[in-house]
């Protein structure tokens, strides 16, 4: 009998009248069954969130701390049971999905120490002027299904910290590991202060709309991003979006193959490339690029595609049948165009699982479909530069503007070149890279607003000033 997770609304495990399946995407077998909550379902949640804001916002940050700690050592403790079933409904292999759960449980903690300090911004014998930082109210936050776990912490701990309330809707992809925290942690925070709702797509545009939440926080494609702005404008709720990305990784002629093609492929791999922060064009100086392109090249061929919870798997299955069948696609029309592979190109669809081979393009050109579009599927086109400014305006050239990367051993020219990058984040010499404490969020259409550290925790606030005119009332 497959397994029924519920969802918590009001501190209390509930179900709904109707139940979704959730696939294995290795499989393609039914692993759990969650409720299809409607918009009776979600009023519950929003009327608890409400009720719960009224004295979750005056609790000390103290408490508020401690129950984001306690939630942080829930996830730890049942770290070995968590990542295995984020395995089995994500696909991701089980030393990412380890990863992603105790990052997870490790950023929850951090992010507990963060504050928002009132700013005395006047104080003489005229006025005293404080500006402090007030909680926003009821959150909605939406997340998508690569990292579900991760977007979803990231969602609460921030708004529990704030002094907020949230009711979270995970992907309907992938609720389980989620529901199973919810849980674990039901008993751990106060009733209504954190609710977790699962139902399909539908759901989104009822909790974007509903008129007593207050803040939408999303995370997801760049298109439902668009629909949300659209939807929240009706009556002006905050957002913060989190969206798709093409992010660029450029290697400089003084890289050394050796050192950067294993780095450089798990840029592109990790998570069979369903990362919105994966290096999905990879620009290589034409001096190195046919030594480098080999090494990358040699490199995938060591690493196995398979179930992730199969020992020895690097690269799991895609997610879900419609991405699978997109990247197929954009790897057709490669195909179809000429264009060189170095390795995959050779995909089966008929077999059990949505696998995808290593997909490795030689030189493809810049308004390929599978350069311009965002791939998220393990596909890697290498494309050959001259030079520097060449570089820069094509990296540039591009709607969104998450992250990139420069890899150099000159790391003073390497953050001469990010400065021009038009993105919120790039490494130099790393990928992926994620601090509690620094803001990330994109530009252009990769984004509104920011998530982690002070400028994340911000958007769950509104400023607020007081100013007291002194000696001018009482004789
Ligand atoms: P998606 O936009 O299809 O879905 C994301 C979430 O939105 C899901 O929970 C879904 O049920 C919900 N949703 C769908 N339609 C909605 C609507 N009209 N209104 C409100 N909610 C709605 O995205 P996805 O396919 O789940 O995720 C992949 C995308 O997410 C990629 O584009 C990726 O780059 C992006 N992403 C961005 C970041 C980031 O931090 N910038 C992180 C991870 C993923």
């Amino acid at each position: 009998m497959v397994t029924q997770y519920k969802n918590l609304i009001n501190g209390e495990m509930v179900e709904a009248k109707g139940w979704l399946d959730v696939v294995n995407p290795a499989t393609e077998e039914v692993i759990g069954k969650v409720p299809a909550c409607g918009k009776e379902e979600l009023d519950r949640a929003v009327s608890a969130a409400r009720a719960a804001f009224k004295t979750w916002r005056k609790t000390d940050i103290e408490e508020r701390r401690a129950a984001i700690k306690a939630i942080a050592g829930a996830i730890k403790e049942n770290g070995d049971e968590l990542f295995r079933l984020l395995t089995s409904e994500q696909g991701k292999p089980h030393n990412q999905a380890q990863q992603e759960i105790y990052g997870a449980a490790g950023m929850a903690s951090a992010q507990s120490t963060l504050e928002l300090e009132e700013e005395i911004l006047q104080d003489d014998d005229t006025r005293l002027h404080r500006h402090r930082r007030v909680p926003v109210g009821v959150v909605g936050g939406i997340v998508p299904w690569n990292f579900p776990v991760m977007m979803a912490i990231q969602k609460i701990v921030p708004a529990m910290l704030s002094g907020c309330t949230i009711i979270l809707k995970p992907s309907p992809f992938t609720p389980l590991t989620t529901l199973r925290i919810a849980e674990l942690i039901a008993d751990k925070v106060p009733a209504g202060v954190v609710n977790i709702i699962t139902g399909e797509d539908d759901l989104g545009p009822m909790i974007t709309s509903h008129p007593d939440i207050d803040k939408i926080t999303f995370t997801g494609s760049t298109a439902t991003g668009k629909k949300i702005m659209e939807g929240a404008s009706a009556d002006l709720k905050r957002i913060t979006l989190e969206l798709g990305g093409n992010d660029a990784s450029i290697v400089l002629p003084d890289a050394d193959p050796k050192k950067v093609a294993e780095q450089l492929f798990w840029s592109s791999f990790s998570n069979a490339g369903q990362v919105c922060i994966a290096a999905k064009r990879v620009y290589i100086h034409e001096d190195i690029y046919d030594e480098l392109s080999q090494a990358i090249a040699d490199y995938a061929k060591t690493v196995t595609v398979g179930d992730g919870a199969q020992q020895g798997t690097g690269v799991g299955p895609i997610q879900n049948k419609k991405q699978y069948e997109r990247v197929l696609e954009l790897i057709q029309d490669a195909k179809d165009n000429g264009y060189k592979f170095l390795t995959g190109g050779d995909q089966d669809p008929s077999g059990t699982g949505y696998f995808v081979p290593l997909t490795i393009l030689d030189n493809p050109p810049e308004d390929a479909r599978i350069v311009a579009e965002e791939q998220f599927g393990p596909v890697m086109p290498l494309m050959k530069f001259k030079d520097e400014d060449e570089v820069v305006a094509r990296a540039n050239a591009s709607e969104y503007g998450l992250a990139g990367a420069v890899w150099t051993g000159d790391t003073e020219k390497g953050q001469r070149i990010a400065e021009q990058l038009e993105t919120g984040t790039v490494w130099i010499n790393e990928f992926m890279h994620l601090s509690p404490f620094a803001p990330f969020g994109g530009h252009k259409q990769s984004g509104f607003g920011a998530e982690y550290g002070k400028e994340g925790l911000k958007e769950f606030t509104y400023p607020q000033v007081i100013t007291v005119k002194k000696d001018n009332v009482v004789a």
